[in-house]
């Protein structure tokens, strides 16, 4: 069944810019899609409408439906979509930088009252992220690229979201570190059935964990399939995936 469902999504900035060109994306209960595409196409503006961040003074959904659990959730603020289990991290590493990796993961928590349940959530964070548990007395501020994009991930998780929106999750890490995320990526979906709407330039890597994939180009999906067939498609291999 489709957890999301975007339907012919238009966004205009500053009245005039047309940065979304009627765009449709399915990602089903459960499932791992990659949004691809070139610097400027459009991906972190889809993220936008889905999570509901795109500013109105900015930028404005213009036409189309974004359905979210079987609820059309365009007019719902940030917070109501995060309740309803949707929750979005942002491109860049957004930490409290001051507060070491546990008050970082404490500060998600408002919404739970129930002192275990945040303890036992903290304690999965920290299984699943074993380098942060040995960083946890280091402020945020001081963690490596890689720790920070992980202690992001983490917080976005203890909202326990059912789909989780990742905006280039390996941009600007050592090599080491982009696998390392996205094998957290994969395991994220694999073990507890979280959906994962991944946004990425780095396509090699990003169809290797996803099961779907759309292609967006100057805000128009330009290809859409399994992962296994764009992964073989030529132009994708010569524009993305370095030629072979
Ligand atoms: P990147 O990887 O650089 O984030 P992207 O594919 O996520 O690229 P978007 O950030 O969605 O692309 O931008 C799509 C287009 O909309 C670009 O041409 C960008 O310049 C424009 N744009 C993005 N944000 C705004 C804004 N707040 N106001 C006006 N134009 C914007």
């Amino acid at each position: 069944m489709s957890l999301l469902t975007l339907n012919n999504i238009e966004v205009v900035y500053d009245s005039v810019f047309l940065a979304v060109k009627g765009v449709s994306i399915e990602v089903p209960d459960g499932g791992l899609v990659a949004l691809l595409g070139a610097n400027g196409a459009g991906k972190s503006t889809i993220l936008k409408v889905i999570s509901g961040l795109l500013k109105p003074e900015r930028g404005l959904v213009t036409r189309g439906q974004v359905r979210f659990a079987g609820e059309d959730i365009l007019a719902l603020d940030p917070p109501e979509r995060v309740r309803r289990g949707l929750v979005h991290v942002l491109e860049g590493r957004r930490v409290f930088e001051h507060l070491t990796p546990e008050e970082n993961l404490l500060a998600a928590t408002s919404m739970h009252r129930d002192r275990a349940r945040i303890r036992q959530l903290v304690d999965e964070m920290f299984s699943l992220f074993p380098r942060l548990a040995e960083r946890n007395k280091a402020k945020a501020g001081y963690l490596s690229g890689g720790e920070q994009q992980m202690l992001a991930i983490a917080r976005a998780l203890m909202t326990q979201p059912k789909l989780i929106l990742l905006d280039e999750p390996s941009l600007g890490l050592a090599p080491f570190l982009v696998d390392e995320i996205f094998d957290t990526i994969r395991r994220i979906n694999a073990e507890s059935g979280t959906a994962v709407l991944l946004v990425e330039q780095n396509a090699v890597a990003a169809l290797d964990v996803a099961q779907s994939a759309y292609l967006i180009e100057q805000g128009r999906i330009v290809m859409s399939g399994t992962a296994e067939v764009l992964k073989s498609n030529p132009d994708i291999q010569q524009a993305y995936l370095g030629g072979s």
